[in-house]
C-alpha cells in the first residue's frame, strides 16, 4: 500500500480504507460546518461606520487582514484542487480534498460577506495582493516554490519529483495556511477580544478552526509520504524545508509590523512577530523537523481559541455550540 503511485489505488472505491486519519479528519471538519451568514453583522456595521469606534490604525489592520486572505483562499482553494488531488488518488484522502474545498469555498464567501456588509470597495480588498509588497512577498513566495507540480506533465514517479510534491504540500499546508494565516488570525482575534469587529473575529475564530484541520490533514499527507518513501528525507532536503520555513517566518513578520502599525492600545507587532516563531516550531515539531526558535507563546488565548468545542457568543450570555446540531444564534 502506498498514498501515491498506487497502481492498485482505484479512486472510486472507499472501502475498505486504509489512511483512517483521513477519515478522521473528513468527520471532524463536518462537525465544524458553519457558514458566514450565521454571524451577525450588525454591531461591526455600526462601528465601521462611527468615525470614533476604531482608530486609523485599527480600521488599516482590518482592512490589510482582509485584503490578504481574500485572495489567500482562493490560492489555497486552486492548489488543492489543480495540484493535490490530481496527485493523491487515494480515496479517502481525496473525499478529504473535496471537503477542504468546500471549507476553502465557504472561506471566500466569507470575505465576500464581510466586504458587502461592510460597504469595502471591492476593487481596493482584491487588489491588495497584488499593490501591498507584504502581502504580494507571501502569495508569490508561495506561488513560486509551488510552481514545479503545476508544469504540464508533472508527475510524482521518482525521488525528485516526490520531492518537488512534498514541496507543494508544505508550500501550501505549512507555510500558508500554517504560517502565513497565523498573524492575521492573531491580528483579528487580539481585536475581538477588545469588543471591536467581533462578527468579523468570528468569522476568523471559525476560519482558524477549520484551517487547523486543514494543516493537520496536510501534515499527516506530508508524513505518510515520507515514511512510505524514506529516501526522499535525505539532509539535504531537509535543511532545504526548514530554509523554507525560516524565509516564510521572515515574510510573516515583516507581514505583521506592516499590518499591525504601533499605536494600537493593547496590541503591538513584536507579539505578533514572537507568536509567527512560536508556531512555526509547532510546524516543524509537526513533520519531523527540528524546532528553530524556542520563543514562548505570547498568546496562549490563541490555542483555547482553536481547540475549544464550543465558546460563549459575544454577547456573553448564552454558550454558541459549535457543533452541527447545536446551533443557535437567534
Ligand atoms: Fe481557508
Ligand atoms: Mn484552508
Amino acid at each position: 500500500m502506498s498514498i501515491i503511485n498506487n497502481n492498485k489505488t482505484d479512486p472510486n472505491k472507499i472501502l475498505p480504507m486504509t489512511y483512517l486519519w483521513a477519515r478522521q479528519h473528513y468527520k471532524d471538519g463536518v462537525a465544524n460546518n458553519w457558514t458566514p451568514e450565521e454571524i451577525p453583522m450588525q454591531d461591526d456595521i455600526e462601528q465601521w461606520k462611527n468615525p470614533r469606534a476604531l482608530s486609523p490604525q485599527e480600521r488599516k489592520l482590518i482592512l490589510w487582514n482582509l485584503g490578504f486572505f481574500s485572495t489567500a483562499e482562493s490560492l489555497t482553494a486552486n492548489n488543492i484542487v489543480l495540484a493535490v488531488y490530481n496527485h493523491v488518488t487515494n480515496p479517502e484522502c481525496r473525499q478529504y480534498l473535496l471537503r477542504q474545498a468546500y471549507e476553502e469555498a465557504i472561506h471566500t464567501d466569507t470575505f465576500i460577506y464581510c466586504c458587502d456588509s461592510l460597504g469595502l470597495d471591492p476593487e481596493e480588498i482584491y487588489t491588495m495582493y497584488l499593490n501591498i509588497p507584504s502581502i504580494k512577498d507571501k502569495d508569490e513566495f508561495v506561488v513560486e516554490l509551488t510552481k514545479s507540480v503545476f508544469e504540464p506533465g508533472f508527475n510524482t514517479i521518482g525521488n525528485h519529483n516526490i520531492q518537488k510534491f512534498v514541496h507543494d504540500l508544505v508550500g501550501y499546508y505549512v507555510i500558508m495556511e500554517g504560517i502565513f494565516f497565523y498573524a492575521g488570525f492573531a491580528m483579528m482575534l487580539a481585536l475581538k477580544r477588545q469588543r471591536k469587529m467581533t462578527g468579523i473575529g468570528q468569522q476568523f475564530e471559525y476560519i482558524m478552526r477549520d484551517e487547523s484541520l486543514h494543516l493537520a490533514f496536510g501534515a499527516d499527507l506530508i508524513n505518510t509520504i515520507v515514511a512510505e518513501n524514506p529516501v526522499i528525507w535525505t539532509p539535504d532536503f531537509k535543511a532545504d524545508l526548514v530554509d523554507l520555513i525560516k524565509k516564510a517566518v521572515h515574510l510573516e513578520k515583516a507581514y505583521a509590523y506592516d499590518a499591525c502599525p504601533e499605536g494600537i492600545l493593547g496590541i503591538n507587532p513584536r507579539q505578533f512577530a514572537d507568536y509567527v516563531e512560536y508556531i512555526a516550531d509547532r510546524r516543524l515539531e509537526r513533520i519531523g523537523l527540528p524546532k528553530v526558535y524556542e520563543t514562548e507563546n505570547p498568546f496562549p488565548w490563541m490555542s483555547t481559541a482553536i481547540d475549544l468545542p464550543k465558546e460563549k457568543n459575544f454577547f456573553e450570555t448564552r454558550v454558541t455550540e459549535y457543533q452541527v446540531g447545536g446551533l443557535s444564534w437567534d
